[in-house]
């Protein structure tokens, strides 16, 4: 697309950013982050008092009734890669991995045990990680085994799993993916991050983009029709030019939908030796914000639409229906394994966060929850504003549930950013306009209570 930085820039510059930083809504060059990752969940885990799983599951608790998404964890990569901030081991042996899912099982029969779950069925699956597909096909079979018949899974559930690259180009790759087309998995969510040779170099990825590109096109060849390709933008060494040509690209291979979320850096990652040692090597928050408004030109002249924030897809058959029910729903997730986070019948809660205190709290039958809070009613209004406004909020849904309108809750936080103009709505829908969007999770912060923000930040 010719002239789509220039084009960017000028859209940058009406968009008047220096009035949000004026009025406390910054972006910080690169989101360096020690207490949480992007906004995922409300209240954030470092937020989060410890629980014990009895108090979410007792025998006084109340069942589990419709349709829930389930996430399972698998936490093994072929490598490290420079930023990753999620629970992997690497190269861990078959025998590992076995016993890993000997306990994922486990899990599963003692969660069904407390007869919370005899009602439900499953409308979305995604198997994240971590790298699912490092997997053997006796190992990926048994966990849709598994699955299958511990849960009723909606003949039209949306089943996800999450592939790398050299996985998928391995040997055993093909197999692998008709295995997974085999058991229904109908959205493969592969990331490649960005099509620069070098710049896979230094994030220490293990594939280079004609290889990535190879991988796609053999997922295509076995059957996948919904294929989600993760790029990102922020990264060390990318300019803007750099950023232009990953979208042009991916704009070649026109997959079903595509995922911009930019780079944060956890203080425990390799890549924040790498900010501390040599920032002028990363886009500052200008330049950011511009690959998130090249990225918007850029699909919405290829027909993508943007929904939730990050996400750019083709068709609306191919939206992600986990992250909208999870996000905008208040839709209930049941999430097994290593660091999962669930929220289950108001409580939102997580998984042990190490590989070995989770395989401990199995081995002695009791569920490996450790820390979560059951919202009230203010906290769950907050909870679907701060995570709903990515993907946009039924006004129907927030009266029905809450009987009242968020600006009538939220009077301040609304004046505020309706005057800023980051917020838009209709009749229907509350959502993040565009000049909201690439800020998304520094508006989402402006609803989060006191109490958090003391725990959060202190
Ligand atoms: S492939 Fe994903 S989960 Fe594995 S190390 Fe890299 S970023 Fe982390």
């Amino acid at each position: 697309m010719k002239n789509l930085i220039k084009k960017s820039k000028e859209i940058f510059d009406r968009l008047n950013i220096p009035e949000l930083q004026k009025a406390g809504i910054e972006r910080e060059d690169v989101k360096i982050s020690s207490h949480s990752h992007h906004i995922v969940t409300y209240p954030p885990l470092s937020a989060l008092p410890y629980i014990k799983p009895s108090k979410i599951y007792s025998p006084n608790s109340k069942k589990v009734l419709g349709e829930i998404a389930l996430y399972l964890h698998l936490p093994f990569c072929t490598g490290k890669c420079l930023y990753c901030a999620y629970v992997s081991l690497v190269n861990q042996s078959e025998g590992f991995m076995d016993k890993y899912l000997d306990t994922v099982e486990t899990e599963i029969n003692l969660l069904l045990k407390s007869g919370k779950f005899n009602d439900t069925k499953l409308n979305t699956v995604y198997l994240g990680g971590g790298t699912p597909t490092c997997l053997s096909v006796g190992q990926l079979n048994r966990i849709f085994s598994l699955l299958q018949s511990k849960f009723t899974i909606k003949t039209d559930a949306e089943i996800t799993v999450e592939a790398s690259p050299e996985t998928i180009l391995a040997k055993d790759g093909k197999e692998k993916l008709k295995v997974l087309l085999k058991n229904n998995v109908n959205r493969l969510s592969m990331g490649f991050q960005t099509f620069n040779d070098d710049i896979l170099k230094v994030l220490r990825r293990r594939y280079n983009s004609k290889q990535a590109i190879e991988a796609y096109k053999i997922a295509k060849r076995v059957g996948f029709e919904n294929i989600n390709i993760d790029l990102i933008p922020g990264l060390p060494d990318q300019t803007l030019e750099v950023w232009q040509k990953d979208l042009e690209k991916i704009g070649k291979l026109a997959p079903a939908s595509v995922t911009c979320y930019p780079l944060s850096i956890k203080q425990t990652t390799a890549i924040y030796q790498l900010y501390q040692k040599e920032r002028q090597r990363f886009p500052n928050r200008e330049d950011v914000v511009l690959m998130h408004i090249m990225a918007t030109e850029f699909f919405d002249k290829l027909g993508y639409s943007q929904k939730p924030v990050y996400w750019f897809t083709k068709e609306l058959k191919y939206i992600y229906k986990q992250q909208i029910s999870k996000w905008s729903e208040l839709g209930r997730q049941l999430a097994l394994g290593v660091s999962g986070y669930s929220f289950i019948n108001d409580f939102q809660y997580f998984n042990y966060l190490t590989v070995s205190e989770y395989l401990e709290a199995i081995n002695k039958s009791i569920l490996p929850i450790y820390k979560g809070i059951k919202l009230s009613k203010v906290n769950l209004m907050r909870r679907l504003l701060v995570l709903g406004l990515k993907a946009g909020i039924s006004k129907k849904l927030f009266i029905s549930r809450f009987g009242k309108k968020p600006k009538d809750v939220f009077k301040d936080v609304w004046k505020k950013i309706k005057s800023l103009g980051l917020v838009e709505e209709d009749n229907e829908v509350i959502r993040l306009s565009y000049k909201g969007r690439p800020f998304c999770d520094e508006i989402s912060k402006e609803f989060y209570s006191e109490k958090i923000r003391e725990n959060l930040f202190r």
